[in-house]
């Protein structure tokens, strides 16, 4: 009795004796420490995310770690520290978000997605994401108010030398382990770097800076990569506005056709393709059923004997923009695109590309993508990630479709990445009609010959997508009742260890690098105005033809002339006289006259 009272006593006394009780100073360490995980969180997950965990070490933890520790250890007034890190915790929580999204770090590209878009897109973007965003930010500004403010108040002390303490808590062991670690990181800098894609006489002092280029390698590390990322956007940008401003003052004296000033201008569309080879395409008599819209499809003209000069994006996309002869290795040109002449002869120009904007691919194109009226760019990560794919170009084309219903000629540029490698990333899940399209571990590679079925399939899915995109974009043409026009043209092709031939990818100066394919359709109110347009296609569309043409070819489908107007050069004109087609194997040969091997199809002399 005695016993159960003096516990039935005790028990609820010592229950309100035990306190839930943290002193500041701890409070102000686990702020801190939650400041510093906020800030490595992105490189973890890019870690994590990364094929090659060993080099995402080296290029983002690593140099990760160098950054925060100087940054911790540079004031002897921890809650300053607290204060930078502060800054730059939000913009970490968004990289992670990013990371975790694209599988890649935000960079100069996404900056200028970012200050392209319009409030309403940008809000349209964000409608599904507002409850995480409220919550992540009230969560990280919590911690970073009660980081400083504790770190301040508690008088915590961040001594220089700790002598009874673990080796990261004294000031001078951090400075210390960063100043090494960037001297590793400095040694890493020496080891040259070069871009795999580009042959070195390639190389030009325009849009390559070595050092810049070596820098990049840290660029994918949060927060240390960040003034790589700005000198970047920097670089890129003087670089573009460089070979822009020297053309500021360039003109073609375009005008439109006597003869179609009083008829209504056409709507003309250009779908720059990407990777793609014509003997895959059904259309192009592929067993397969890779184009079972454009196979059956009215009004459409494959053009069978088409080639690019050059296998590699930067130097053929130029080519086909512009009369930049393919002999000149430089990505710039002493003349404006085709874009500049519709601009002078009244037309309405638009660019919208699911490619990037910058970059070492990307620039030359984008030269020229802005001189388009309206330029858009729409892939928030680039060709190396899974981004968005190119039906994301379609409502925006529909939108064009109906703000220029009653418009003076326009002209849409619509840049794809087709079937650029990963294939797998280029088309929906509803587009996995050839399976198995990927291995059973890990992700489809381009130099594993044993995922051969798997790379087949995939590309031929990506070219079944192609197939979509374009039946989309016909539709809304078709539907826009204004006489209106498309041409479609790859880039160049791609190698798939085709037939006992070990090379994949494209750049490998094979016939199947080269040949591309290449698509006129046209609207019934197009054929009533230009029905010798369409028979002079229908003459030259088994003749041989290259991508140089496509500049004289679309001036001439839009009926626009300049005083050098060269007719011989359109597939649309009834003069249309083939020329030697010049391409870029083995230093540069007559595609004609070249000699191939047996099982790579390589040209040589
Ligand atoms: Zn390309």
């Amino acid at each position: 009795m005695f016993i159960y009272y003096d516990l039935h006593m005790k028990l609820p006394a010592d229950f309100a004796k035990i306190k839930f009780h943290i002193s500041q100073t701890t409070l102000a360490k686990l702020c801190f420490g939650a400041l510093l995980a906020i800030q490595l969180t992105p490189n973890l997950l890019y870690v994590f995310s990364s094929e090659n965990h060993v080099t995402a070490i080296l290029e983002s933890l690593l140099p990760a770690l160098v950054g925060i520790g100087l940054i911790t250890s540079l004031f002897a007034r921890l809650w300053f520290s607290a204060l930078i890190l502060s800054l730059l915790a939000l913009p970490a929580v968004f990289e992670s978000w990013y990371v975790i999204n694209f599988g890649k770090t935000s960079d100069a590209h996404l900056l200028e997605i970012i200050l392209e878009s319009d409030i309403a897109e940008t809000k349209a973007y964000l409608s599904g994401l507002w409850l995480p965003i409220t919550l992540s930010t009230i969560f990280t500004v919590t911690i970073c108010v009660l980081a400083i403010i504790t770190l301040r108040n508690s008088g915590f002390k961040w001594s220089w030398q700790a002598k009874h303490h673990a080796l990261w808590q004294s000031r001078s062991n951090v400075f210390l382990f960063s100043i090494a670690g960037l001297m590793l990181l400095n040694a890493g800098l020496l080891i040259p770097q070069t871009p795999s894609e580009i042959p070195p006489t390639e190389y030009d002092d325009l849009l390559q800076d070595s050092i810049a280029d070596t820098l990049s390698t840290y660029a994918s590390s949060w927060p240390t990569g960040l003034p790589v990322r700005v000198l970047s956007v920097w670089r890129d940008e003087a670089t573009l506005h460089h070979a822009r401003s020297r053309l500021k003052d360039f003109r073609f004296n375009a005008v439109p056709h006597q003869s179609t000033t009083d008829q209504e201008r056409p709507l003309i569309v250009l779908v720059i393709g990407e990777t793609s080879r014509p003997d895959r395409w059904q259309l192009y008599g592929y067993e397969r059923e890779t184009t079972p819209h454009l196979a059956n499809m009215d009004n459409l003209i494959p053009f069978k004997n088409a080639i690019t000069p050059w296998a590699w994006t930067r130097m053929s996309v130029p080519i086909m923009l512009s009369r930049k002869p393919p002999q000149l290795r430089s990505p710039v040109f002493n003349e404006r695109s085709f874009i500049s002449a519709f601009n002078e002869a009244g037309f309405k120009s638009y660019w919208l590309s699911n490619q990037n904007v910058l970059g070492l691919h990307e620039s030359p194109t984008s030269i020229y993508a802005h001189e388009a009226k309206i330029v858009r760019f729409f892939n928030p990560a680039s060709y190396k990630e899974a981004g968005t794919n190119d039906d994301i170009l379609l409502s925006p084309l529909a939108n064009i479709a109906k703000v220029e219903a009653n418009s003076t000629g326009t002209l849409v540029v619509l840049h794809t990445l087709g079937s650029h490698f990963n294939y797998n990333h280029r088309y929906p899940e509803s587009f996995q009609k050839f399976i198995p399209d990927r291995p059973k571990m890990g992700v489809l590679s381009l130099h594993d010959k044993q995922q051969k079925i798997a790379l087949d399939n995939a590309y031929d899915n990506s070219i079944l997508f192609t197939d979509h995109v374009l039946n989309e974009a016909i539709t809304i043409l078709k539907n826009s009742g204004r006489p209106a026009a498309l041409i479609y043209v790859s880039d160049h092709g791609e190698n798939l260890f085709d037939t006992g031939c070990k090379l994949s990818g494209h750049g490998q100066e094979t016939e199947r690098d080269f040949r591309v394919p290449m698509l006129f359709w046209w609207s019934p109110e197009f054929a009533q105005q230009h029905p010798e347009k369409i028979m002079a296609a229908t003459k030259n569309a088994s003749k041989p033809v290259s991508t140089e043409s496509i500049f004289h070819s679309i001036l001439d489908l839009a009926a626009i002339t300049m005083p050098d107007s060269d007719e011989s050069r359109s597939i649309f004109s009834e003069n249309y006289s083939t020329k030697s087609r010049w391409v870029y194997a083995g230093g540069g040969m007559d595609f004609d006259k070249a000699q191939k091997d047996a099982t790579c199809q390589k040209l040589h002399k």
